[in-house]
């Protein structure tokens, strides 16, 4: 049997983690992988998170089956951090999922079983497991422009003249926040044109918000999805608490449904949770009850909102500390854009040749479409970074 098996396609950025590996200079600089790291290099577990995981070791009592959707009241506390009061709680279907790629995951599947002739639309370029999955499920995709490498800012005319193609049913995947790969997001002005055009031709939003409080801030960062949910009658939102809750290996996540009324909530409520039940029955627990444990107790949760917050202005320090040196080197404004984007993630706009000429000369690792993690950087290795910026011609 085993032997009809093909070799997969590796994962770029995880050969990449192998690569720096195995890179014996001690100098050498990380900006590949996803993760938050703070000053020393460190991914800490948030103090919030400890004592809600010393609670929960002291309290539980029980480690039986919870539902197929997860604990109901986590569906509460994440439908509230991520929706506020932009729809009304009964129209919201919602399950837990393994982190926010099993949220994307089930939502693909729940469209395949909707609309399995539905056109999935990705931003180009877009986080690589988005096409990856939809490919797996043979569902069907198209590319809509979003970077401007000029600018490195966002291509609004190519984006809305892609968008034109929409058809009846097509579903338009949206990054809530900080956007991955690029940084570069949009206004909540471009969002209600995009919205407006979504809605004419009678198109679904699909939103994955993954970085809610690492942009400019846990309420601004889900402004646009509350957009979203507030304007369609359907629409699903993949929300991931892998970053803003450092809980990545927990796999801790959340699909919501968004319905048009309570009579179509509870069919969506019912597939969602079949889906579960078809794909892992129960999903994971203990992240999600980390999670409802910190933002149900207002203290815990305020300790939580100002660790995040710490974390959020050390990325920023970081982008304007780059910006900065790199406007004296280059006597320009043109790497302002640094300082503009948000998240984790910034897209230099450099060839591949300059990210291979960064790595061998100066160890420095970035993806090979000049996808860099702000957070791989300190006060010490920036200046180091925007010489090599420079050096390499970018
Ligand atoms: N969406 C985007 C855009 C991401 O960058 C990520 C994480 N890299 C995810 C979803 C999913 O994260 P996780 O499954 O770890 O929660």
């Amino acid at each position: 049997m085993l032997h009809n098996l093909h070799p997969q396609p590796a994962d770029k950025i995880l050969m990449l983690m192998a690569e720096y590996r195995a890179d014996p200079r001690s100098d050498k600089i990380d900006l590949g992988v996803g993760v938050y790291k703070d000053a020393t290099g460190n991914t800490p577990v948030m103090r919030a998170v400890k004592e809600a995981e010393r609670r929960i070791l002291a309290d539980q009592t029980t480690k039986a089956y919870t539902g197929l959707a997860g604990d109901p009241a986590f569906g509460t506390a994440i439908r509230d951090l991520v929706l506020g009061d932009s729809v009304a709680a009964d129209r919201v279907a919602c399950v837990a999922t393994p982190g926010g790629t099993g949220a994307i995951r089930q939502a693909l599947e729940l469209i395949r079983m909707a609309t399995p002739e539905a056109t999935i639309w990705l931003s180009n370029p877009t986080w690589p497991n988005h096409p990856s999955i939809i490919k797996y499920l043979g569902m069907k995709m198209a590319e809509y422009r979003y970077f401007d490498n000029a600018t490195r800012g966002v291509d609004f005319d190519g984006l809305m003249a892609d968008l034109d193609a929409l058809k009846a049913g097509d579903v338009v995947l949206l990054h809530g926040c900080c956007h991955n790969p690029t940084g570069a997001n949009l206004t909540s002005d471009q969002m209600a044109q995009v919205i407006a055009l979504m809605q004419d031709r009678g198109a679904v939003p699909f939103v994955d918000i993954a970085y809610q409080g690492f942009g400019d801030g846990l309420e601004a960062d889900a402004q646009i999805t509350r957009q979203i949910a507030a304007a369609f009658d359907n629409c699903l939102i993949a929300a991931s608490c892998s970053k803003n809750f450092g809980i990545y290996r927990e796999r801790t996540g959340a699909l919501m449904a968004i319905a048009k009324d309570a009579d179509q909530q509870a069919l969506a409520q019912q597939n969602l949770a079949f889906l579960n039940r078809q794909n892992y029955s129960f999903p994971p627990d203990h992240g999600a009850r980390v999670v409802t444990t910190i933002l149900t107790d207002p203290a815990l949760r305020a300790e939580w909102e100002a660790e995040l917050e710490e974390t959020r202005l050390s990325m920023l320090g970081l982008r304007q500390q780059l910006a900065d040196e790199l406007k004296r080197l280059t006597n320009s404004d043109r790497f302002d854009f640094l300082a503009h984007h948000r998240g984790m993630f910034s897209r230099l706009g450099a060839t591949p040749e300059q990210v291979a000429a960064m790595r061998a000369d100066n160890g420095i690792y970035m993806v090979g479409d000049s996808r860099f993690n702000v957070a791989g950087l300190n006060a010490q290795s920036v200046p180091v970074l925007a010489q090599a910026i420079v050096t390499a011609g970018i």
